[in-house]
């Protein structure tokens, strides 16, 4: 029976990114294809090989073989998570498509949760942190932190405290792919969707083995494609300083003729003139920064190179 489920279409689709995560990679196709296996229908698991270096690789071909549930997709280098989450929803041929982490943090089981919401008609089933175990309070903090701000300064209503583990009907994963920007934030892309959305709680448990791939450079990088991807803030926020330093300089000018014509030698010298060159400077500076990260971002997109390179990719169609 589990032989003929395996070649039918599946209904259920997992997908997984991998990047370096030897310790982990067989653990979680054992806990997978319990929980997916108790399902009674038909099920794959894309493995996207982000470009490891430590053997995960031919673990992900080694199972691929043994079990025709593994469908294995194999980046010719590191692309980064959201990419690898984007070439699995690409390879993905189910009516649900779940997406999870590798590294065993977000607990296989509660894909059944997801499931049954799935069921009762919601088209995305994003999973909520109750808890966070093991993790240091600088993660910690830095995550919260993030999700609040995000939250405030995005037009999109991206659910707090809420990762890429989530479950998405085939319409979203349809229409998800069609939306081909480059630096992503698959959250926020999956919350502008629209569609019934619900949210699931959960504890997210300790990584299973190895240290996370996110170090704060990738992380600082991920909030700002957030913040760039969903709002302008950071562009109105130049144009605010431009009219308080303007604001500025229309109250400076009286002041300092009446200060001149009573004391006389008030605000002579060098000092007050290197002041606010290095001031209105830095806010030049600043102003232009923020120009350049979103132009950064339109070139990107001008040049229109592909999301991924796909090395290897047995029995794919794509
Ligand atoms: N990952 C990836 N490419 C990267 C970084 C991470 O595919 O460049 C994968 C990683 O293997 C894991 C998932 O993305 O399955 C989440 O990464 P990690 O657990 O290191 O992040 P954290 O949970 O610490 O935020
Ligand atoms: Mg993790």
């Amino acid at each position: 029976m589990s032989d003929n489920l395996a070649k039918q279409k599946p209904v259920y689709s997992v997908v997984a990114p991998v990047f370096n995560e030897i310790g982990c990679v067989e653990e979680f196709y054992t806990r997978i294809s319990g929980v997916m296996g108790s399902l009674k229908a038909a099920w794959e698991l894309v493995l996207v090989d982000d470009g490891s270096t430590d053997g995960s690789t031919e673990i992900i071909r080694s199972l691929a073989e043994k079990d025709p549930h593994v469908r294995p997709v194999i980046f010719a280098r590191n692309f980064g998570h959201q990419i690898a989450v984007t070439a699995g929803l690409d390879y993905a041929r189910g009516d649900a498509v779940v997406v999870i982490d590798a590294d065993l943090q977000d607990p296989p089981e509660v894909i059944l949760d997801l499931i049954a919401k799935w069921k009762e008609g919601f088209e995305v089933v994003y999973a909520v942190r109750r808890k966070r175990e093991g993790e240091s309070w600088f993660k910690l903090f830095t995550a919260s932190a993030f999700y609040r701000v995000i939250y405030r300064i995005t037009d999109v209503k991206i659910p707090l405290d809420t990762g890429d583990f989530r479950l998405m009907d085939r319409k979203v994963v349809n229409v998800m792919g069609k939306m081909r920007e480059r630096h992503r934030f698959l959250r926020g892309m999956a919350a502008w969707v629209g569609y019934r959305q619900v949210g699931v709680e959960y504890d997210r448990k300790e990584r299973f083995a190895g240290s996370t791939k996110y170090p704060l450079s990738k992380m600082l990088k991920l909030a700002l494609n957030a913040i760039t991807s969903f709002s302008y803030f950071p562009l109105q926020m130049a144009t605010y300083l431009g009219f308080v330093c303007a604001a500025l300089s229309i109250v400076a000018i009286p002041v300092v003729i009446v200060l001149r014509l009573s004391h006389g030698a008030a605000l002579l010298g060098q000092a007050t003139t290197l002041i606010m060159v290095l001031f209105l400077g830095g806010v030049q500076l600043i102003t232009l920064g923020i120009l350049g990260e979103y132009i950064g971002r339109i070139y990107d997109e001008v040049k229109g190179r592909p999301l991924y390179i796909v090395s290897e990719a047995p029995d794919l169609e794509k």
